[in-house]
């Protein structure tokens, strides 16, 4: 099995210099022996084990230049945890330096003006907190306990993205630490290539040290998940496609296989069985979402039917506990161009198999608002698909990987045949290569690559699907 576990070996870092880095910052420094390098070094995906040189925990900007330059002056790989979720353990590297923005949490939300400032280290789930006691959310994922960087810089879409498009089209500016040690401001008006590139290009650019949003009035919303038979699945999923076709763009749907959780609102003789599960999320006027989602109702007998008035952030955090830090998990996902009959016969053999309780596929819409931005109008080139699909191993037992692996590697290779050449960035594992990250791209990659070589041209930062500088 693959595992991200690589050479411990860590290069002679004079503790001299490390002891100056110390003395610059306000907060703290972590090096193998310190009694909580091993607890600043794991994050989400319990896969990856890997040993930095140095961790920086950044109490604030100054604390993120002084890092970066360090990183520079020393010639030290580097990379960049915001909130540690990325599943190919790009946040960590082994033998260089680790700036941790997990202090940098902090959320100031501007209800007059419907924007927020969110540091570099927020998850969703601070976001949410902080916006809803003003009725405001901005698109986020579907975790609460994901970063806002990653999640943004990658582009980011969850249940309001059909409605108000993903998470970096609502990025009005960002402040970013550049390789050379400075601090500037992307947006619209300034340094505009490069606010071009944060969005979608991933963390190819420097070290965002906070984002501003801007927020829409989303309060309570119609939706969770309806549970049906597994039998029902093709009957289903060519329902959804329809659906979907024709919904309004306040309307979410992702479609999912689960088997049943343990939990008290679903019956005893359903856990542990294989189900489809339809996600909705309706956030338009909250008196019209049991009308919009009773043709999903009524396309099958629900087994559980979960859905109805919501609080934002308690449906944004729904699965928190089902998937929350320390499992293993492998992904494989896709851009699908359409739904076609035979992608659904794939989905219907192999879904009723999920392996595991925390495997699963995830089926989530790109249409709507996400659609009426260009291709070429940020980084993220995708904008004219009808879905991604994410067929994700994930296991709370490591010895039970191998088994998870081999049905969500079976799946997506029969899957693939009808998807597009690239994925979302934010779904890639480590191992899938350069043409996957040009794939993915598109006709951006290069105007990517020479931004690249504009705000990093030696690359400083490349723990990330890398863009690499124009020659
Ligand atoms: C359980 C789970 C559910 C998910 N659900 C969704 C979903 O619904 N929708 C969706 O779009 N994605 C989803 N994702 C994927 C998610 O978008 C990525 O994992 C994303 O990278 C997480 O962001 P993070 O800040 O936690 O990442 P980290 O692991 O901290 O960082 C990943 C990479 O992002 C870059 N980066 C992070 N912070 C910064 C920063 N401040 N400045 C510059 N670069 C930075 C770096 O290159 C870093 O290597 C999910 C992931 C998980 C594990």
């Amino acid at each position: 099995m693959t595992t991200t576990s690589r050479a411990t070996t860590t290069p002679n870092l004079d503790s001299a210099i490390v002891q100056k880095l110390q003395e610059s910052l306000r907060g703290d420094v972590v090096q193998p022996g310190h009694s909580e390098y091993d607890s600043a070094r794991t994050i989400y995906n319990a896969m990856i084990d890997k040993r930095p040189a140095v961790i920086v925990r950044c109490a604030g900007v100054s604390d993120v230049i002084h890092a970066v330059n360090f990183a520079r002056e020393n010639d030290l790989i580097l990379s960049i945890k915001g909130g540690g979720h990325n599943v190919s353990g790009s946040s960590l590297c082994d033998g260089g330096i680790v700036i941790d923005l997990s202090q940098m949490k902090s959320v100031r939300v501007d209800p007059k003006r419907q924007t927020a400032r969110v540091e570099g280290g927020a998850t969703w789930r601070d976001m949410d907190h902080a916006t809803h006691a003003f009725g405001l959310a901005t698109p986020a994922g579907i975790i609460g306990t994901t970063g806002v960087a990653g999640l943004t810089l990658g582009g980011g879409f969850g249940h309001l993205s059909r409605h108000y498009g993903l998470s970096c089209d609502n990025l009005l500016s960002a402040d970013v630490v550049t390789a050379d040690g400075r601090l500037v401001t992307a947006s619209k008006d300034e340094n505009p290539d490069l606010f071009w590139a944060l969005r979608g290009g991933g963390g190819n650019f420097g070290v965002v040290t906070s984002f501003e949003f801007q927020l829409h009035p989303v309060d309570t919303v119609y939706g969770g998940p309806i549970f049906y038979p597994i039998e029902e699945t093709e009957k289903l999923l060519r329902f959804y496609r329809d659906y979907m076709r024709q919904a309004p763009d306040e309307m979410s749907a992702f479609f999912s296989f689960h088997q049943g959780p343990p939990a008290p609102f679903i019956p005893e003789h359903l856990h542990f069985v294989p189900m489809v599960a339809i996600v909705t999320c309706y956030s338009g006027a909250l008196e019209d979402g049991e009308e919009a989602i009773r043709p999903l109702r009524a396309a099958a007998t629900p087994a559980v039917d979960l859905a109805g008035p919501i609080p934002y952030p308690a449906l944004n955090g729904m699965f928190d506990d089902l998937f929350s830090p320390g499992l293993y998990h492998y992904w494989k996902a896709d851009f699908v161009p359409e739904l076609k009959d035979e992608a659904i016969a794939v989905h219907t053999e192999y879904g009723p198999q999920i392996p595991s309780l925390h495997s699963t596929m995830h089926l989530y819409p790109q249409t709507g608002a996400i659609q009426r931005v260009g291709k070429d109008e940020s980084a993220y080139s995708y904008r004219d698909m009808e879905y991604v699909h994410n067929v994700v191993a994930v296991d709370m037992e490591e010895a039970n990987m191998p088994r998870n692996m081999t049905w969500m590697r079976e799946y997506w290779d029969a899957l693939h045949p009808h998807s597009a050449a690239g994925t979302y960035v934010n779904f890639m594992m480590e191992d899938e290569g350069q043409d996957r990250v040009k794939a993915t791209y598109r006709d951006n990659y290069d105007r990517l690559t020479q931004i690249k070589k504009t705000w990093d041209p030696d690359n400083l930062f490349k723990s990330n699907q890398n863009i690499r500088p124009k020659a």
